[in-house]
């Protein structure tokens, strides 16, 4: 279970609605059962059941289990698209390992109602559902031009262009710690010929295919970070 606390032995953690329906209704745990709980920054920590309730609880924070494991420094940049289907790419790259979540609006992005605060609670319980102890921060909507204006200089970003289906850059990795990464993933329709050029001319673009065909943006945005993982991460 997520909390928001930063935590520490002995602490006591109240629990709101939704943690009490999740851990006394679904999970079924009762007072005195022992359930694992992580913040996102100090790993894995047992903690007890003191009081559950239908819509609240209280668990009593016990020792810490486990160390805190942060993925490697993969962002994952995508254009927002449906929302059941953006939900799912937020999902699936916090599942994944990405670091940091940024949705981006590009020239040819068609759904600019973006609920950061949403896409944050599918994040953690995508975190919760796959033991993790790390939550990707999900950034605001920013526009995909003002972003690259303020790229890093050492971040690189595996640029996944549907013009380069089935003829695109192979990335290796090189020697020595991996490196900050970004992928990019464009929207429905795909990337305008000046956000090309724009990233052409960004030297720590480097483009990519991801096979012959034309992948919706939601396999495309898994599908790249697989590809991430295998060459590129650790
Ligand atoms: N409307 C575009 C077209 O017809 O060419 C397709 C856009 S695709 C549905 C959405 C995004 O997924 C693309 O902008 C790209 O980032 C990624 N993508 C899909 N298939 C790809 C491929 N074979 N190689 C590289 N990127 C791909």
């Amino acid at each position: 279970l997520h909390v928001e606390h930063a935590l520490g032995a002995g602490q006591t953690l109240p629990l709101d609605a939704s943690q009490a329906h999740y851990l006394f209704g679904v999970m079924r745990k009762g007072a005195g059962d022992v359930i694992e709980v992580f913040d996102g920054r100090s790993g894995g920590w047992d903690a007890e059941v003191v009081e559950a309730g239908k819509k609240r609880g209280v668990l009593r924070v016990l020792e810490q289990v486990r160390p805190q494991q942060d993925p490697p420094d993969l962002w994952l940049l995508f254009a927002p698209i449906k929302r059941a289907r953006t939900d799912f790419i937020v999902e699936k790259a916090a599942e994944m390992g990405a670091a940091r979540i940024c949705p981006v609006l590009t020239d040819f992005t068609n759904s600019e109602r973006v609920r950061r605060d949403r896409l944050q609670a599918h994040a953690v319980e995508a975190a919760e559902q796959c033991g993790g102890t790390f939550v990707p921060p999900v950034a605001e909507v920013a526009k995909l031009g003002a972003v690259l204006d303020a790229w890093p200089p050492e971040r690189r970003v595996m640029f996944c262009d549907e013009a380069l289906a089935g003829r695109g850059t192979v990335l290796s990795r090189g020697p020595g710690p991996v490196a900050p990464w970004a992928v990019l993933i464009g929207p429905e329709g795909g990337f305008s010929d000046a956000e090309r050029q724009r990233l052409a001319n960004l030297p720590q673009a480097h483009p990519v295919s991801l096979g012959p065909r034309i992948l919706r943006a939601d396999t495309a945005a898994v599908a790249a970070l697989t590809l991430w993982q295998t060459t590129l991460g650790d």
